[in-house]
């Protein structure tokens, strides 16, 4: 999969149902759910990963509080998780940093 898939949703040029949105982010559902609730969040501007991200207060706090508010509107009174895959041994597949939100099922720990 693409980054430049990433850069069309967040532009709006790749029309997705949003599950939430605010002024810097957007949330809409994972292609490959690996739970009965799996949704990304991610800025509407590109950076590489959480590293970059988290340099950029005004986007981090943006895609936080969205994980939380799309967590809330998907159902997920009983608990979720929010996970950052970051860089080759965390994961992450997609260079276009994107917060997981899981959920819906109880979740095993540690992680593979
Ligand atoms: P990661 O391995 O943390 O980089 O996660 C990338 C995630 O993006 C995977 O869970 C994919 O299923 C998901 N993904 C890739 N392309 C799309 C897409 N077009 N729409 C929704 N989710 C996608």
């Amino acid at each position: 999969m693409s980054d430049d898939i990433f850069s069309k949703i967040a532009q709006g040029k790749i029309e997705v149902p949003l599950v939430d949105s605010n002024e810097y982010a957007v949330a809409f559902a994972d292609i490959n759910p690996q739970a009965p609730v799996h949704l990304l969040v991610i800025p509407k501007k590109k950076f590489l990963n959480v590293t970059e991200l988290a340099a950029d207060s005004t986007y981090m706090q943006a895609v936080m509080s969205l994980a939380v508010s799309a967590a809330s509107k998907a159902g997920l009174t009983n608990g979720y998780r929010l996970v950052f895959n970051t860089g080759q041994d965390g994961g992450q597949t997609v260079p276009y940093v994107h917060c997981h939100v899981l959920g819906g099922r109880s979740l095993t720990w540690p992680p593979g």
